[in-house]
């Protein structure tokens, strides 16, 4: 099942009528951005829960400062379009929410100014992203990561993805589930579309914002999930490609990806080729985050039908 709808030209509107020209200046140049959004099922609630849904809009709005959006809505106005579009819909279960900034412009003629601003977003049902969460074999890629200068990985921007899109293909057509991507000097920066975390002696690590990563809303929350929960340190700083061979955990973090175990690099098993009890640990309380159970964590879940059942816990 597919979603019905999809917020267009300013309103919702049925899936079908959400059209675009073959010469819009987007579709040409890839000059948009975008989010990926997940929403939760929570079968005791009987309610649908957006996981951090203002600072993925808060994000969107960042991505489109980088690349000249200046766009009529505030990350109020977004939050408040998405649920009303996923409300319209009436998904009862895990679902996906895509919004898609682009230059509606049917034109020729590269660039980011005088241009006319787009907004859109639809939605739909959705698993899983991967099929190996719990041991992905990947390799290091052969195609480094985009720069800031070249193309800012800090925004979510249409034609980047291309770049993850070689890094992905080459990975699955050598026989791997997914890529890790090292930046223009040579250290880690993150995978086609997640963000990238080792674990050696007890201590988290992950690639910092300025190693050419999107800045992920998943990593910040593993980061504080580790500090304030499992408590265990985590440091930011750059990682080497062979400190992976010799991590005793590695792992993947993002909105599509969730928590996947890394058990294989480049053909050198990691941890004993198995899921570690870091990972395991951290996806178990992830799940419930993400899905409402965690009073403590329980504002970063939007409910998204009314009349909201109060859990336990919560006064
Ligand atoms: N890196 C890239 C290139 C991505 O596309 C994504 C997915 N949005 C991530 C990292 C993970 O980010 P987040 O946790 O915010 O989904």
């Amino acid at each position: 099942m597919e979603g019905k709808y999809a917020f267009f030209g300013g309103r919702i509107v049925p899936v079908e009528e959400a059209k675009v020209s073959v010469r819009t200046h987007t579709m040409n140049y890839g000059t948009g951005c975008f989010e990926g959004i997940r929403a939760y099922w929570n079968e005791e609630e009987d309610q649908l829960l957006v996981f951090k849904l203002r600072e993925h809009y808060q994000r969107f709005l960042n991505s489109c400062r980088i690349l000249y959006f200046d766009l009529p809505y505030s990350v109020d106005d977004l939050c408040a379009i998405t649920l009303d579009l996923i409300r319209r819909e009436g998904f009862r279960g895990d679902s996906y929410i895509r919004p898609l900034a682009y230059k509606s412009d049917e034109l020729i003629g590269v660039r980011l100014h005088n241009l006319t601003d787009a907004v859109t977003i639809f939605a739909t049902p959705f698993g899983r992203y991967v099929e190996a969460e719990e041991g992905a074999r990947v390799h290091v890629s052969s195609w480094r990561r985009i720069d800031d200068n070249a193309i800012p990985a800090r925004a979510k921007i249409v034609g980047a993805y291309v770049n993850s899109a070689f890094a992905k293909t080459e990975a699955q057509l050598n026989g791997f589930d997914e890529a890790i991507v090292l930046n223009q000097d040579g250290h880690v920066s993150e995978g086609s579309a997640e963000n990238l975390f080792i674990v050696r002696d007890g201590v988290v690590v992950t690639p910092p914002a300025t190693d050419n990563i999107l800045e992920g809303l998943t990593r910040a929350v593993v980061m504080q999930l580790c500090r304030e929960v499992l408590g265990l340190p985590v440091v930011e700083r750059s990682i080497d490609r062979t400190e992976l061979y010799v991590a005793d955990e590695v792992f993947f973090t993002g909105t599509g990806v969730q928590i996947a175990a890394i058990i294989e690099i480049d053909r050198r098993k990691i941890g004993g080729g198995k899921m570690g009890p870091v990972v395991q640990d951290l996806r178990d309380l992830y799940f419930d985050v993400v899905r409402g159970r965690l009073p403590q964590y329980r504002h970063w879940c939007t409910p998204v039908y009314v009349n909201e059942p109060v859990p336990a816990g919560i006064a």
